[in-house]
C-alpha cells in the first residue's frame, strides 16, 4: 500500500535558503514536493521550523561503549595510540549481540541530535581470536540491525585491514579481528550488499582503513571493488602517521593519494588534519569530501584542519562522530568553528559571501559535503529522502525575521535541546526530544555493558 503524508512547518531552510509557510508531500518515505506561502490546511500535522537532517559520514559505532573510560592517566605517554590499546581491548570482547546493542544505543543518539544518516567505517569482522564467522558478514549483519531497529539510514563501509603499518607490515595480535585479504574481502563485500538489501535504503561503499594498513597495490584492487560506490579512508589524522609514510612512500599521505589513486567526488578523506598548502588545493580540486570529526580529533589530541584555507579554496566537507565519545551534531559544528576562531584569533571565520551566519553556513556546507560522502541525496527537495528535523521556537528565543539566527542558536548557543522531532524517511523517531524506542533500547545497553565491563 503507498504511504501518504503530508507536513507543514511555518519556516523550513530548503535548498533555496528560508521559506514560509512549507508544505511537504512524501510518498513512501520520498519527499514528492516542497511548496512554500501555501497556509496549512485543517488536519494537516504543523510545526513549527524545518531543517534537513545531517548525515554522519564517519562511526565507528561500538567504541561508544568506552566513551568517557579514557580520560585519565596522562603524561606525554598518553596519546591517541595508548588510546587505541583500549579500544583494541573493547574491541576483542564485543560479538555480533554486543554490537548490535551498542549501535543501536549510539544510532538513537545520532537520530536525537539531528543525524538522520551514518556512514558506519566498520572493521570488526571476524571473532575474538581471529577465526572467521560461519556467515562472514555476521557483524557487519549486526549494524544492518540496529539501523532496522533504530530507523536511521545507513551508509556501511567494510573496512579493508591487512597491515599493522607501512610496508605491508603482518597484522599485530590486537588487529586480528580486523584483518582480510582482497579475496576474503570481496565476499564479504558481496554478502554487506546483500545485506542490505533488507533495509529500504542502506547503501554499501569501501573504507581502505588507512595507508597503515593497505599498500598501493591494495588500494587500486579496492578502487575497483567499489564500482561507483563512496570509498572512505582514514588519513594524515596523526604527525607520526605522516612521518611514517614519507620514510615508507616517499611522500606525505594526502599526497601520495593524490598522486597515485583516483581521488574525486567519490571519495571521503577522513580527518586529514595534517596537510600542507597543496594537499589543500589538491584535495578541494579533486572534489573529494573531507571528513571532519572535530569532537573526537580534540579528544583524542589529533591537530586542526586548516578549514579556513580549505573552504576559501572551494573544498568540500562534512561532520562525523567517529569515537562516539559525545554523539552531539550541533557541538561538531561549533568545535569546528571554534578550532578556526582560536587558530586565526578572530570571529566568524566559517562562513562564505553568499551567507551572512555562521550557523547557516556551516549547517549547509555539512548537509551537502555529507550527502555527496554517504552517497545519497539529502535536503528538503523532491525525490530525496523524508529525512528532517523540527526544531523547537520557544528553546531558541526567535523574534520575527531573525531565520538564520535559528541555526546560529541552535550550534552556538542552545544546542540539541531545540531538537524537538525527527523523521526518517516520513516516520517519526524521535518525539520531545527523544527516540521513541530510548527506553528499551537503553535497558538492554545498561544490562549488557554492565556484564561486558564485569
Ligand atoms: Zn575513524
Amino acid at each position: 500500500m503507498v504511504q501518504r503524508q503530508t507536513l507543514h512547518f511555518a519556516r523550513a531552510l530548503l535548498p533555496e535558503g528560508w521559506q514560509n509557510e512549507v508544505s511537504v508531500r512524501i510518498t513512501d518515505g520520498l519527499i514528492t514536493s516542497v511548496e512554500s506561502d501555501c497556509p496549512a490546511t485543517e488536519g494537516v500535522e504543523q510545526y513549527a521550523i524545518a531543517i534537513p537532517g545531517m548525515p554522519n559520514l564517519h562511526s565507528h559505532a561500538f567504541q561508544r561503549a568506552m566513551a568517557g573510560l579514557a580520560e585519565h592517566g596522562g603524561g606525554n605517554s598518553d596519546n591517541f595510540w595508548s588510546w587505541r590499546e583500549l579500544m583494541y581491548r573493547l574491541a576483542a570482547k564485543i560479538g555480533p549481540d554486543e554490537l548490535r546493542i551498542i549501535a543501536a544505543m549510539a544510532q538513537i543518539e545520532m537520530l536525537e541530535s539531528g543525524f538522520t544518516r551514518v556512514a558506519e567505517f566498520h572493521y570488526v569482522h571476524h571473532t575474538a581470536n581471529g577465526a572467521r564467522f560461519s556467515d562472514i558478514a555476521e557483524m557487519s549483519k549486526a549494524i544492518f540491525a540496529a539501523a532496522g531497529e533504530t530507523g536511521i539510514g545507513i551508509t556501511h563501509l567494510p573496512v579493508f585491514y591487512a597491515h599493522s603499518g607501512f610496508g605491508g607490515m603482518p597484522p599485530a595480535d590486537g588487529q586480528r579481528r580486523f584483518t582480510s585479504d582482497i579475496d576474503l574481502f570481496a565476499r564479504l563485500l558481496e554478502s554487506c550488499r546483500a545485506a542490505a538489501k533488507a533495509l529500504p535504503d542502506a547503501t554499501v561503499g569501501v573504507a581502505p582503513h588507512s595507508l597503515r594498513a593497505v599498500t598501493p597495490a591494495e588500494i587500486c584492487l579496492l578502487q575497483e571493488l567499489a564500482g561507483e560506490a563512496p570509498i572512505h579512508i582514514h588519513i594524515a589524522e596523526q604527525v607520526r602517521e605522516v612521518e611514517d609514510c614519507q620514510a615508507a612512500l616517499g611522500s606525505t599521505p594526502v599526497q601520495w593519494l593524490l598522486d597515485n589513486a583516483n581521488v574525486s567526488g567519490q571519495w571521503c578523506l577522513v580527518h586529514a588534519t595534517h596537510v600542507t598548502e597543496a594537499e589543500v588545493t589538491g584535495v578541494a580540486q579533486s572534489e573529494a569530501v573531507v571528513g571532519l570529526c572535530p569532537i573526537t580529533e580534540a579528544n583524542l589530541g589529533d591537530g586542526i584542519f586548516p578549514a579556513k584555507d580549505f573552504v576559501e579554496a572551494g573544498g568540500r566537507f562534512g561532520i562525523g562522530s567517529d569515537s562516539n565519545v559525545r554523539i552531539d551534531m550541533p557541538e561538531e559544528l561549533r568545535l569546528l568553528e571554534y578550532g578556526q576562531r582560536l587558530t586565526h584569533r578572530s570571529r566568524n571565520v566559517l562562513i562564505s559571501q553568499d551567507c551572512a551566519s555562521t550557523g547557516r553556513f556551516l549547517f549547509r556546507s555539512a548537509v551537502t559535503g555529507g550527502a555527496q560522502a554517504v552517497g545519497v541525496d539529502a535536503g528538503l527537495r523532491p525525490g530525496a529522502p523524508a529525512d528532517f528535523v523540527a526544531l523547537d521556537a520557544d528553546a531558541l528565543h526567535l523574534g520575527r525575521n531573525e531565520l538564520d539566527s535559528s541555526l546560529d542558536q541552535l550550534i552556538f548557543a542552545v544546542g540539541t535541546r531545540a531538537i524537538d522531532r525527527v523523521w526518517r524517511r516520513g516516520q517519526c523517531v524521535v518525539i520531545g526530544g527523544q527516540h521513541v524506542q530510548r527506553e528499551q533500547i537503553e535497558g538492554e545497553y545498561r544490562k549488557m555493558l554492565t556484564g561486558l565491563m564485569a
